[in-house]
């Protein structure tokens, strides 16, 4: 039993943290799948020579956004340099159960402290303006780059 145990632990199975409902209106985190725009898990094709670093959560134009778990406010990040896109071009970086993690395409209200778990730190901007026809999300993409759909 203490063998089987401690393998589910290492499996991840045990302790694997998730995310708490992120947008308003999507109590249980569901995913962008496919749109004319493309796909929203990880590894979906960008282009002929990019993949997408992120998973897409679904989430509409100016929506709030929640803390997924009690979180540190890391920093606003720039998800863009083409102006074109500036009026998605915000996100933020944020620390919580032992993960960095950024969510793009999300104005904060803060960019430093502490927020609780279910408490709103931003909105979603508006990306229908951008990408006419997407299916609205808020992009979850870990700092090291690693897969962030074990923790869904
Ligand atoms: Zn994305």
């Amino acid at each position: 039993m203490r063998h089987f145990i401690v393998l589910l632990v290492l499996l991840g199975v045990c302790e694997g943290a998730k995310f708490g409902q992120l947008c308003s209106g999507n109590p249980t985190n569901q995913r962008r799948t496919s749109d004319k725009w493309g796909m929203g898990h990880y590894g979906a094709p960008r282009g002929s020579t990019r993949k997408h670093k992120g998973l897409d959560i679904k989430c509409q134009d100016g929506s709030e956004v929640y803390a997924p778990f009690d979180v540190e406010l890391v920093r606003k990040v720039i998800v863009y340099n083409d102006p074109k896109k500036a009026a998605i071009n915000n996100g933020i970086q944020l620390e919580g159960e032992g993960l960095c993690f950024k969510l793009f395409y999300v104005k904060p209200d803060k960019t430093s402290g502490r927020v609780k778990k279910g408490k709103k730190i931003g909105v979603m901007l508006q990306m229908q303006k951008v990408y006419p026809g997407i299916t609205s999300h808020v992009h979850v993409q870990m700092c090291d780059g690693t897969n962030p759909t074990p923790y869904f």
